[in-house]
């Protein structure tokens, strides 16, 4: 049976607009994954009176009423006191919740824990207690007149823990099937042209269903089924998913992965090869989300952020001869980043990364969106040319880094680099 929800995020900062409301979002996301419509997000201030008449219009339309946020030893934190009596369950103390703050206190903040605390040990009678193993409000559910009402905490990194550790499976027991899903990730074909593509084919399939979201530059396409087994889920979408990923070729970068970089960081520890990179108009980025995963120092050298000419020219050796015939925005230029960085740091293999991302076009009058992506390696030296068109600033810095994932990403699979959309 499919279950409707309703969030409701407690908290007058996020109505002063002083927070964003990334709970609701995130709890949206996986309620989503488990098959668990989300027709409402309410947000209400810490008033007992207008919390209390949110509950009552969200138990008229809503079978799961999921709220974050009051359960802190705070005054004006009244969450549970308030669903407590709009839904007639007395508090009770939980001693051995009690027990757990405690200790929390006397361990992670090294002090006795204060009084006030106490109240985080009551909870509704009969509830089913999320503890809380990285705070100390524990989080609960129970069931009153055929609706869940699952409280959890506000601060999102609680939040987050309790809702993989608690809120899943506890959602999964009530919904009596299981809801799986894989995510293709691909690279070099927008979601209308990939839309376009699939459409035929989506608008026949109910179960297991296809879906696109658009990620900044790359789109996700997401198989989802619903069984009575995980087995049985696995099953169904196994087949969707080697079919997709064969139909779409190349654009697809894998499979349930987080991001180009993930699939490159694999590829470049399979093949015990070493990376560099060379950035200009990305200041960065790619050097950030190379070493933004654990363990990568096993394939990233390093990198040098190049802005200036006479930085790429004195730092990378590129030839002052291309910088004055060509500019820095040049195919020449990007080349000889790359083999500057590859020589200097010994990296089997080096991106270099060299455009204009605006708003103004560069000295020489090179247009926005003008991007240069060069790849030296133990083959010879490659360069990708991209016109990204006007767009904002940071779109053309995420776009043109992803560029150069995707130009690794090729290179290492045996893929032409200097193309990259599906024919
Ligand atoms: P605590 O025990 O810390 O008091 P709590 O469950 O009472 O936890 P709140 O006091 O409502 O939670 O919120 C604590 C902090 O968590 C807020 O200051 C805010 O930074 C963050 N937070 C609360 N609600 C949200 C939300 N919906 N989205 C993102 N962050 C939130």
């Amino acid at each position: 049976m499919s279950h409707t929800a309703e969030i409701i995020a407690v908290g007058t900062e996020l109505l002063l607009g002083n927070i964003a409301n990334t709970n609701a979002q995130e709890l949206s996301q996986t309620l989503a994954g488990l098959g668990v419509n989300v027709f409402w997000h309410t947000v209400v201030g810490d008033n007992p009176q207008r919390l209390k008449e949110a509950l009552d219009i969200a138990r008229k339309r809503a079978d799961v009423i999921i709220t974050t946020g009051g359960l802190g030893p705070t005054y004006d934190d009244l969450t549970k006191q308030t669903i407590c009596e709009a839904f007639g369950k007395p508090l009770v103390l939980h001693r051995e919740i009690l027990e757990n703050i405690r200790v929390f206190f006397e361990k992670n903040v090294h002090m006795k824990m204060p009084e006030n605390n106490v109240q985080q040990a009551e909870l509704p009678e009969g509830c089913t207690v999320f503890d809380n193993p990285v705070g100390t409000a524990p989080g609960c559910a129970f069931e009153a007149d055929g609706i869940h009402v699952l409280m959890l905490p506000g601060p999102p990194f609680e939040m987050r823990t309790m809702l993989q550790r608690h809120v899943i499976p506890y959602l999964r027991g009530i919904s009596g099937e299981v809801i799986l899903s894989h995510d293709i990730m691909t690279f070099g074909l927008g979601e209308s042209p990939m839309e376009e593509l699939l459409r035929e084919k989506m608008s026949h399939m109910e179960n297991p269903s296809l879906a696109t979201y658009a990620k900044p530059s790359e789109v996700r396409l997401r198989a989802t089924a619903k069984a009575e087994s995980q087995e049985a889920a696995e099953a169904m979408l196994a087949p969707v998913v080697a079919e997709m990923t064969a139909f779409l070729g190349d654009v697809v970068y894998g499979v349930d992965v987080s991001g180009l970089e993930e699939v490159c960081f694999r590829l470049l520890k399979e093949q015990g090869l070493t990376l560099a990179t060379a950035e200009s108009c990305t200041g960065g980025r790619v050097a950030e989300r190379m070493t933004a995963m654990p363990g990568v120092s096993a394939v990233y050298r390093g990198g040098m952020v190049s802005y200036w000419s006479s930085v790429k020219a004195d730092v990378l050796g590129v030839p002052q001869e291309i910088l004055d015939a060509h500019g820095a925005v040049s195919e020449p230029c990007a080349r000889a980043m790359a083999e500057g960085a590859r020589r200097i740091t010994g990296a089997d293999i080096a991106v270099s990364v060299t455009g204009a991302a605006g708003p103004d076009p560069d000295e020489r009058g090179v247009p926005v969106g003008i991007v240069y992506i060069g790849l030296a390696t133990p083959k010879g030296t490659f360069c990708r040319t991209l016109d990204l068109g006007k767009r904002r600033r940071d779109r053309i810095q995420d776009l043109a880094s992803n560029h150069a994932f995707d130009v690794i990403r090729r290179y290492l699979t045996g893929l032409p680099v200097e193309t990259w959309s599906r024919k």
